[in-house]
């Protein structure tokens, strides 16, 4: 069965695409190489010994994503993963955003409705939950309005995957991701996150610390309501999340799910403080983060976490990996990537 995977080079497209590979599925992906590069491909394929098809197209482009998907119109569903994704950055460049993360939506679903193909999986956001009045997080707690255009533009997309679904068209069900703090990378080390630029998230600024490209590490805020001061994230392996998506993928191939459009969390459901991170970091890797405790982040919560009951009971996932796991591949990545691949 042929998987149609948006913003596939990118770090959680590139390892869903190797867990979908490996899973027996085919892979076509179109990503416009705007957040990552195309020899990700090369490294796929010596993960797996299979090479998914590719090609550098922006989805805000409709008629070259429309051949894209007249090629590729065997397919049996679309993984939607590209988007813009620096929250801090989506503040200052909202148009941007959302035209972005909006226009591309739009023409994929109207590729997707052009060629016939049924089913999506949305990469959504924790950040789609706003203010978190109640922990854990889970699917039907109140939704708030979002601290950046970034969530914004995700809660939006989810408005009108619903009403696309309920409509007359081609597209029959989907089922939403909501993600919460994705790190890690794979055991090989071949694939992982590479940000442009200052990172904002905390996984990335640590490894680039770590390895000297970074003076300082600064932990936002030590004086929150938490057991060690500082805010506290559930953290989840980006391979974890990459089998989320498989088995998501499967509940609609194999028409099991319950409804036409679903939501899960996907967590690890357990809080780790930065502090926690930064531990951990150091005793599985042996190095030094060099940090500093500086002011609170404006919009930073305290504390959230995920509750991914319904994913463990309705698509049998839960996260395998747990922190330890998580730091030493990230670590693991940033070496390869500074020796191998940095230009
Ligand atoms: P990423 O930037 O590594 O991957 C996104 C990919 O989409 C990139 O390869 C980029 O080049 C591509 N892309 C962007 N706009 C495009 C366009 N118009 N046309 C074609 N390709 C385009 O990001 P990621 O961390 O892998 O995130 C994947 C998805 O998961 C995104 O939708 C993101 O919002 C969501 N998400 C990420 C996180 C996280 O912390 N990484 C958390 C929650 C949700
Ligand atoms: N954080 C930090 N220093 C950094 C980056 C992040 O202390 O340089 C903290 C941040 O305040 C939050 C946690 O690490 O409590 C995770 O932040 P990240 O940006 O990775 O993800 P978020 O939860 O904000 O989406």
């Amino acid at each position: 069965m042929k998987i149609i995977v948006t913003g596939g080079t990118g770090y959680i497209g590139s390892h869903t695409v190797v867990e979908l590979l490996k899973a027996g599925f085919e892979v076509a992906i179109i990503d416009n190489l705007y957040n990552s590069e195309e020899s990700v491909l090369d490294r796929i394929e010596t993960i797996t010994s299979k090479r998914p098809a590719f090609e550098a197209i922006d989805l805000c482009d409709n008629e070259a994503s429309l051949s894209f998907f007249r090629k590729h119109q065997d397919a049996v569903a679309v993984i939607h993963f590209a988007a813009l994704k620096a929250v801090g950055e989506s503040v200052k460049k909202a148009i941007w955003y959302y035209e972005n993360n909006l226009g591309s939506t739009f023409n994929l679903f109207k590729c997707m409705n052009d060629v016939g193909i049924p089913s999506i999986i949305f990469s959504s956001s924790a950040t789609i939950y706003g203010k978190y009045p109640e922990l854990p997080v889970k699917e039907n707690s109140p939704k708030f309005p979002t601290s950046s255009p970034y969530g914004s533009s995700k809660q939006m997309i989810k408005t009108i995957l619903k009403d696309t679904i309920i409509g007359e068209n081609e597209i029959k069900n989907g089922i939403s991701l909501r993600y919460f703090n994705p790190i890690g990378a794979h055991e090989s080390a071949l694939i992982g996150e590479a940000p442009k630029g200052i990172p904002n998230n905390l996984l990335p600024y640590i490894t680039q610390t770590a390895i000297g490209l970074r003076d300082s590490l600064s932990v936002f805020g030590a004086d929150y309501d938490t057991p060690d001061g500082t805010a506290v994230r559930d953290y989840i392996h980006v391979v974890d999340l990459a089998h989320a998506h498989v088995k998501a993928l499967q509940r609609l191939v194999n028409e099991e799910n319950e409804t036409d459009y679903e939501v899960f969390n996907i967590g690890a459901g357990k809080g780790y403080s930065v502090l926690q991170v930064i531990e951990a970091f150091e005793r599985m890797n042996d190095v030094k983060v060099n940090y500093k405790i500086s002011p609170r982040r404006p919009g930073d919560e305290p504390m959230f976490y995920a509750d991914s009951t319904l994913a463990q009971e309705k698509l049998n996932w839960q996260a395998e990996l747990n922190i330890d796991e998580m730091v030493a591949s990230a670590w693991k990545w940033e070496a390869y990537y500074r020796e191998h691949l940095q230009k």
